[in-house]
């Protein structure tokens, strides 16, 4: 990838994934992600914005969801294979 600075930026912002948030103008907003999210600090990517995680969150039900356990059946599901073949 080539890091050549853009508007003045330094390339690790350039480089750097942007918020997908649309503006009230139409466009999209073009600051930079915060790490591991989809938008900016300003559009939901603040720490401590969203919803809380695991049985703090509103739409948890019993845990059987969870990544954890997900990845467990998963692992599960590929040991059934395997005795099987
Ligand atoms: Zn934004």
């Amino acid at each position: 990838m080539e890091a050549k600075p853009k508007d003045g930026r330094p390339a690790l912002l350039t480089n750097a994934p942007l918020c997908q948030a649309r503006t009230r103008a139409g466009g999209l907003c073009r600051c930079p992600a915060v790490k591991g999210k989809a938008r900016c600090r300003i559009h939901g990517g603040a720490k401590g914005s969203g919803a809380p995680s695991g049985e703090r969150n509103g739409a948890w039900k019993h845990g059987g969801s969870t990544n954890e356990v997900i990845a467990l059946r998963r692992e599960a599901g590929q040991l059934m294979k395997a005795v099987r073949d």
